[in-house]
């Protein structure tokens, strides 16, 4: 019999594929988003498929359904969103997560968790290892996205070492493709936007940070690669590409991919922006035998011609 497998954040980004690929490996997949960042256009073309089921709904709120699996995806993602409404961010991280967590403990179901590469904050080890437990500001204006994850952690670990939940934890680092929200406000849907209306790039800074940019086909390989391990394999595991640009060089691809004649516009570096992020994947390697296998080029060519197609240009 076919697993049913939850995904959290189904209509967003990441979720909406994640889906599509739950939906190619033959489970029956049940998607629930409240729509903050979501788009229902995610997800339209598998509304008909019988092994495919919407449910809105906050995770913040409790749920009682029969699941195998769960991928808890449910939080807003980009600065610009979580910091819109961060009370509601560190709410989802916390509260999502601990709802997620009492529904996989009453299904004996297995959950992992979509935390992220700021819980290692503006790191002061690079490349960022597993291991290394962060230099993240408590205070300041990324803490409820940054410090709602390392909670989310923290209470996974609590929940597989008190109740034995069994648990599976990811952190992702910079990951980018089609479906991102055009209003997302992250470098690279922003740049490639801006590039193809012709408009100034807008650099926060001097341009100088680096990100590693993962593709979101590499990314999802690694999570279900990650949900297929055995039981005592919990991570937390690094997924994400380590090929490492500075956001100029990203830009001045964005600009030359597009032929687009956009200048760039320098603008100040909102507070506590990482100054360098790149993934240590040398666990994914031996646990996953994972490795991203699409070059910053060719994702970028693939997101550009969905951004075009989106803004019909
Ligand atoms: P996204 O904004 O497209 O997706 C998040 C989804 O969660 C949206 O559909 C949103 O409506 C939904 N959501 C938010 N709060 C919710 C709530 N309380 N209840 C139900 N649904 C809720 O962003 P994404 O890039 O697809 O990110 C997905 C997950 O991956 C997030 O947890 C994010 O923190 C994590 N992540 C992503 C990246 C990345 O680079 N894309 C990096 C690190 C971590
Ligand atoms: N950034 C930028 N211009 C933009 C959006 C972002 O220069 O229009 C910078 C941002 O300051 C950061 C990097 O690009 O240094 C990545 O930002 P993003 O919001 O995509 O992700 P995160 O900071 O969470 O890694």
């Amino acid at each position: 019999m076919s697993k049913r497998i939850l995904v959290t954040g189904g209509a967003g980004f990441l979720g909406s594929h994640l889906c599509d690929k739950l939906v190619g490996l033959g489970a029956k997949v049940l998607c629930l988003d409240n729509m903050y960042t979501g788009h229902h256009r995610n997800i339209d073309h598998l509304k008909d498929n019988p092994n495919f089921e919407f449910i809105e709904h906050d995770v913040c709120d409790p749920l009682d359904i029969e699941v195998d699996e769960i991928y808890n995806l449910a939080c807003p993602a980009s600065p610009i969103h979580y910091q819109a409404r961060p009370l509601f961010t560190i709410k989802t991280s916390f509260l999502g997560a601990m709802n997620m967590l009492e529904l996989a403990k009453r299904n004996n179901a297995t959950i992992m968790q979509a935390s992220t590469s700021e819980v290692y904050g503006d790191p002061e080890h690079h490349p960022q290892q597993e291991d290394y437990w962060g230099h993240v500001n408590p205070i300041g204006i990324r803490a409820c996205y940054d410090e709602g994850k390392r909670a989310s952690e923290a209470l996974f670990f609590d929940y597989h070492r008190v109740e034995g939940v069994k648990i599976k934890v990811v952190r992702i680092f910079n990951t980018y493709g089609p479906r991102m929200h055009p209003d997302d406000g992250r470098v690279v849907s922003n740049f490639i936007i801006q590039a193809l209306k012709g408009e100034p790039l807008t650099l926060y800074g001097d341009g100088q940070q680096t990100r590693s940019f993962c593709f979101k086909d590499d990314l999802l390989e690694g999570f279900v690669r990650m949900m297929g391990t055995s039981d005592d394999v919990i991570g937390p595991v690094n997924l994400g590409n380590p090929n490492e640009f500075t956001i100029k060089e990203l830009a001045e691809q964005v600009i030359a991919l597009t032929g687009s004649s956009s200048s760039l516009d320098y603008l100040p570096l909102p507070s506590d922006d990482p100054k360098r992020r790149q993934p240590d994947i040398t666990r994914a390697k031996e646990l996953l035998d994972w490795e991203p296998q699409v070059f910053l080029a060719e994702g970028l060519q693939q997101t550009i011609a969905h951004f075009k197609q989106l803004l019909s240009l």
